[in-house]
């Protein structure tokens, strides 16, 4: 699994891991012009400005006595591991998840994935469509869970989200499912509106989750840059968010949007999409993921 993992990311961060192999097989001298450009590499690779003036700096304390680049390479390694393992403590599945983010990002994609994921575990899962604004967004999403073997719940036409999905959670609760997923709007255009909206889902879903344990990850979409962690901020002032799915790895991400998300928000990655397939899913690993970067 583990090397399956490396493999898999490794051919998809190729524009972040030759940046960052051409830089480091250079063989330059380790002197300020040589972080200053290891700096714009990081900012290239959409790790963003800020986090990477702080990584860069935090790098020159802990590699005072390197000589050598591949010396540094390795404590950058380390140390952008380190950055994504700070947060893996906050790293939790409970059986109620919500899945918030723009339009677009793959979230309905990624909540037929986890359902199969969770049932090829022996769950039985409910899926709730929360997005009723469009009729066509509940077909699909109707779609993706008779692919994984779900139970679909659209609220029987209902149109006010938050009622669907006070329904559905009952639904989940009276026939006894292990895992319920919420899926949502992202219509940005209508911003205000949605977030109030998903303020209310969020409450729903929190009164009826058994212990008020639940889970709210954000979708991101890997080929979109530093918009994403703006949408995050935003997304997490309505509904406090507990994870992180990066998405589209597989078409030119640059992978680096990760970094300042997880730092911003303190929440960790949970799972990476790289495909349009059920199973093009694979659950988050720090070591793998930057391993990927750098070992390609
Ligand atoms: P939503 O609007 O957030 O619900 O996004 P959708 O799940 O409808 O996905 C939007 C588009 O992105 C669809 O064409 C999906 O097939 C595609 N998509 C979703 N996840 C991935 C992924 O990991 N890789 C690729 N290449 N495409 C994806
Ligand atoms: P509020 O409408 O601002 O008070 O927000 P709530 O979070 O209390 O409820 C949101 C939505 O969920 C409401 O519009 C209702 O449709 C539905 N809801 C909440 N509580 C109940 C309840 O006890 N019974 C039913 N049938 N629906 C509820
Ligand atoms: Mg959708």
């Amino acid at each position: 699994m583990f090397s399956f993992l490396k493999s898999k990311i490794t051919s998809f961060f190729s524009y972040f891991s030759s940046k960052i192999g051409r830089f480091f097989s250079s063989q330059r001298m380790v002197d300020d012009s040589f972080f200053n450009d290891l700096e714009e590499v990081l900012i290239s690779a959409d790790v963003g400005a800020d986090k990477s003036q702080q990584i860069v700096a935090q790098l020159k304390l802990m590699a005072q006595d390197a000589t050598s680049s591949e010396q540094v390479k390795r404590i950058l390694q380390e140390l952008l591991t380190a950055e994504l393992k700070a947060v893996e403590h906050n790293k939790k599945e409970t059986g109620v998840t919500l899945i918030v983010g723009i339009n677009g990002v793959g979230k309905t994609s990624f909540v037929g994935k986890y359902a199969k994921r969770l049932i090829s575990q022996g769950k039985r899962v409910l899926i709730i469509a929360a997005d009723t604004f469009r009729a066509a967004a509940a077909d699909q999403l109707h779609l993706w869970a008779d692919r994984a073997g779900a139970t679909f719940f659209d609220g029987n036409g209902k149109t006010d989200p938050a009622a669907v999905v006070f329904d559905g959670c009952k639904k989940f609760i009276d026939e006894k499912f292990d895992h319920v997923i919420i899926d949502t709007a992202g219509r940005l255009q209508a911003k205000e509106h949605l977030m109030r909206e998903l303020e209310k889902i969020s409450k729903v879903v929190l009164k009826a989750a058994p212990g008020n344990e639940m889970s709210t990850w954000i979708v991101v979409d890997g080929t979109l840059g530093q918009n994403s962690l703006e949408q995050a901020k935003l997304f997490n002032e309505v509904s406090f968010l507990s994870g992180v799915v990066l998405t589209k790895i597989d078409s030119s991400s640059r992978g680096g949007i990760i970094f300042s998300i997880c730092d911003v928000l303190q929440v960790p990655v949970m799972y990476l999409s790289h495909g349009e397939g059920i199973d093009d899913i694979v659950s988050f690993s720090a070591e793998s993921y930057v391993k990927g970067i750098f070992d390609a």
